[in-house]
């Protein structure tokens, strides 16, 4: 369980299945193929398997950057 400014969030990372589903990442936007090593976070209180969002490792990360009213003690890289 990871604890953030939006809140708690439990995460598990996923080191790539064998399925051929695909993902959208939240953070970027961009596709994650479930063969790819990313993480799923939901909220720790989340309604259940719905609020299961699939990031790239890197988003999962960075999100916070992204998020107004955290401010960073360092300037972040901009995308
Ligand atoms: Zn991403």
């Amino acid at each position: 369980m990871e604890q953030a400014a939006d809140g708690d969030w439990v995460v598990r990372a996923i080191t790539g299945a064998s399925t051929a589903k695909v993902y959208r990442c939240p953070g970027c936007d961009q596709e994650i193929r479930s063969s790819v090593p990313h993480v799923v976070a939901w909220p720790e209180h989340g309604a259940g398997v719905e609020d299961r969002r699939h990031w790239h490792k890197a988003c999962w990360n960075a999100r916070d950057r992204r998020t107004p009213g955290v401010r960073r003690s360092r300037n972040a890289p901009k995308f």
